[in-house]
């Protein structure tokens, strides 16, 4: 059956059933693959440059219970025809008292048409790999296409997903990696080694050597300094992601073009908010990644020029991969329907 085909008929079965399909954790590793994160999140991101699918302000608040953060990211993609919202957090003590992942959120999609809740989707799975998938995107269409050594910088649970994902968009031959504790580097080596790279652990001054570098920490200051980066290299900067968060050396924004997500919240929770505080760059020299994608923006302009990614975190990336869930979990049986 032709594609189209067959997305109008899942369309028309999901209007007219009366039920809620609930999309379980396990379900989701099993429906969504990097290759369909990759796709999902790069058609967003173009959809946001050409004002297709907006995102609504990020709600995030210290609860003022079990040390928790709790929010919502919430956005309606038209191009994709997904509407709902990403409702989650972070727990602090989760893993220690409970062996829970710290981190705990589920999407709620709704029909666009009707307002009815359509589904339920895990989402946490999908966190680790939409955010991967973000920087995988702007490795495509930012990072030389000879970019040979891929440095990373943290080694926590995104970490892996963020390696695996980079590695699929260029040829690597060698990973430096760099953890604040370096017990955790052997989850990247141990990746490392399944594709076949060397891997090697670094201090960050080592980092002059990468050509694309991934920072996903939760660090609070800077980890990576200007003259730790060398002419031409691709940053990555996907751990800051809230106010006070940091692991560039903002003078890296006054050197290099800055590319974003979504300027709204680059300026605000992403890493640009300090090099934004202190005046080294204004709003209008960030460039949302989907005029790049759209071919509305250069992008890249010299083989010498460091290009910055400042990843965020979007909703629309969280609804884009949950309405892929979805649709390959119904379609393989695997959901589970509920009368509502
Ligand atoms: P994690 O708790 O599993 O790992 C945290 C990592 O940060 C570890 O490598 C740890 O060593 C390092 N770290 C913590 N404090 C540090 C400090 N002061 N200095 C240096 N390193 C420090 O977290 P995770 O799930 O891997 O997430 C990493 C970061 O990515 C978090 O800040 C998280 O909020 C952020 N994140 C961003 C997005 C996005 O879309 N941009 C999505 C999910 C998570």
């Amino acid at each position: 059956m032709a594609k189209g085909t067959a997305k109008r008929k899942f369309d028309i079965m999901m209007k007219t059933s009366d039920g809620v399909v609930i999309v379980r954790e396990d379900v989701c590793r099993d429906v969504v693959k990097d290759r369909d994160a990759y796709v999902a999140v790069e058609g967003v991101f173009a959809a946001m440059a050409a004002g297709d699918a907006v995102n609504f302000p990020v709600v995030r608040e210290a609860i003022g219970h079990a040390d928790a953060l709790y929010g919502f990211k919430s956005g309606f993609d038209r191009a994709g025809m997904a509407l709902g919202v990403k409702s989650g957090g972070y727990w602090p003590q989760n893993m220690a008292n409970s062996g829970i992942s710290n981190h705990q959120s589920s999407v709620f999609l709704f029909d666009p048409d009707t307002g009815r809740l359509q589904a339920i989707i895990g989402g946490n799975y999908l966190t680790a790999v939409r955010t991967a998938a973000a920087a995988a995107v702007s490795i495509s269409h930012l990072a030389r296409p000879d970019a040979s050594i891929l440095g990373i910088m943290g080694a926590g649970h995104q970490s892996v997903f963020q390696l695996r994902a980079a590695l699929q968009r260029r040829q690597f031959s060698k990973i430096l990696g760099w953890n604040r504790s370096a017990d955790a580097l052997p989850r990247l080596a141990k990746l490392a080694d399944e594709y076949a790279i060397p891997f090697e652990a670094v201090t960050p001054d080592a980092m002059t050597q990468a050509d694309v570098i991934i920072t996903i920490t939760s660090s609070h200051q800077p980890l990576l300094m200007a003259d730790h980066v060398s002419p031409g290299t691709h940053l990555v900067c996907m751990g800051t992601d809230t106010k006070g968060k940091q692991e560039i050396d903002p003078a890296l924004f006054s050197i290099g073009t800055s590319f974003t997500d979504e300027v709204a919240q680059s300026v605000t929770i992403g890493e640009a908010q300090h090099a934004i505080a202190t005046g080294l760059i204004n709003e209008a020299a960030i460039v949302p990644i989907g005029r790049v994608i759209n071919k509305d923006h250069a992008g890249r302009t010299s083989d010498d020029e460091i290009t910055i990614f400042d990843g965020t975190g979007v909703g629309l990336q969280d609804l884009a991969l949950a309405s892929v869930a979805m649709r390959r979990a119904v379609e393989a049986g695997s959901a589970t329907t509920v009368s509502f």
